[in-house]
């Protein structure tokens, strides 16, 4: 079986950002609006040049309309890619240039935290827009770190998957860690209390071990974890932690983790397919951040929330039950729903 090299259509908009004084280089890529304004968050990473922004932006804003479309929010998908200033510099003169922009897109952009940036950068940015997400709660709103929902709605849907696939609850089963992060420490917690045995590795000693301490779990290398022998895989660290190498010595039945972009080319999706491994899409499982930090934008309370992510679980079980009736991997399966959402939502649009 063959996997689609790319997904579907180019870009609604790109935006160049450049502005020398505040510091501010890189782009806002708008994938998708079929179903609402573009939502992703704002990557602050050191890039070469431009060019790698751009394209990095391209591919998460992709991702993030796949992502916000089956966890049925009324969003497209967005990202804002930056480029980090070499040395020190102003924060808050960056991102008050980089709200301008947001603002000037009039709502058709909605950003938030993502790699290298914080809670305080969003405060910078709502400074100059309201099209903002990831700030500290307020009067009993959703808001604040979504961490702990992505934890959530990775232990229920790895819980759906282990009953689809192994036929059984966690209680018993060995689950490896890739990454005790704000995720991967939350899931270890959630795991831990359901009886699963884990088996953790982070470069960050203070993090790892201190989990170590609290779950009992066993620690190996970064470099081992990957074929440790254990049920279920979790990547909770970097993407394209699956590639034809290390899919070719998982000892795990299933994998199911946080991690964004987890196969380091679709084509992966068939390699585990081939070695009989169930694999639950990283954007299904890992939505609980982006359904708190939409429904913060959209000032619902944490009940909906809750409400949401509690939705990942049986759509992963009719995932998993489509994948195997149609004998095709999760991975191109679940982009289709998805591309399913995102037409119906395009002809609601022109109509
Ligand atoms: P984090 O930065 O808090 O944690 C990542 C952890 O991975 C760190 O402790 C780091 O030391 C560790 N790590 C790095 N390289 C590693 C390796 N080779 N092996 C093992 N561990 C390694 O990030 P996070 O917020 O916990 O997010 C984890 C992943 O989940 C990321 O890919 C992120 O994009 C994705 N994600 C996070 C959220 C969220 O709500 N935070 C939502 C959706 C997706």
């Amino acid at each position: 079986m063959v996997s689609r090299p790319t997904r579907m259509t180019p870009p609604v908009e790109c935006v160049r950002l450049f502005d020398a004084a505040a510091g501010l280089d890189g782009v806002i890529a708008i994938h998708s609006t079929a179903l609402g304004p573009g939502a992703g968050g704002c990557r602050l990473w050191h890039y070469d040049d431009v060019d790698g922004a751009l394209a990095d932006a391209l591919r998460l804003a992709e991702g993030m309309s796949y992502k916000n479309a089956l966890a049925g929010l009324p969003f497209g998908g967005a990202k804002a890619v930056l480029r980090r200033p070499a040395g020190s510099f102003d924060r808050t003169a960056l991102f008050r240039a980089f709200g301008r922009a947001v603002e000037a897109l009039g709502g058709l952009y909605v950003t938030a935290e993502d790699v290298g940036t914080t809670v305080a950068d969003m405060q910078d940015i709502a400074g100059v827009t309201r099209h903002v997400a990831g700030l500290p709660p307020a009067g009993g709103r959703a808001g604040g770190d979504p961490s702990p929902w992505t934890a959530r709605g990775v232990f229920e849907a790895m819980q759906a998957a282990a009953a689809h696939t192994l036929g059984r609850d966690l209680a018993g089963l060995t689950v490896a860690v890739q990454g005790t992060g704000n995720v991967g420490a939350d899931l270890c917690r959630r795991l831990a209390d359901a009886g699963a045995r884990l088996v953790i590795a982070d470069p960050n000693p203070a993090r790892r071990d201190r989990l170590a301490a609290i779950h009992g779990a066993e620690v190996v290398h970064v470099d081992d974890i990957l074929r440790v022998e254990a049920d279920i895989l979790a990547p909770c660290a970097l993407g394209g932690a699956l590639n034809a190498e290390s899919v070719g010595g998982l000892k795990a039945r299933l994998v199911c983790g946080a991690a964004n972009n987890q196969l380091a080319e679709p084509a992966v999706a068939d390699l585990l397919m081939a070695r009989g491994i169930a694999y639950v899409p990283d954007y299904v499982a890992n939505a609980g951040g982006i359904i708190s930090v939409s429904a913060e934008y959209l000032g619902e309370d944490e009940a909906e929330v809750a409400a949401r992510v509690a939705r990942i679980a049986p759509r992963v079980t009719a995932l998993l039950d489509r994948a195997a009736q149609e004998g095709r991997s999760p991975a191109v399966v679940a982009d289709e729903m998805a591309e399913e959402v995102i037409a119906a939502g395009a002809q609601r649009a022109a109509a």
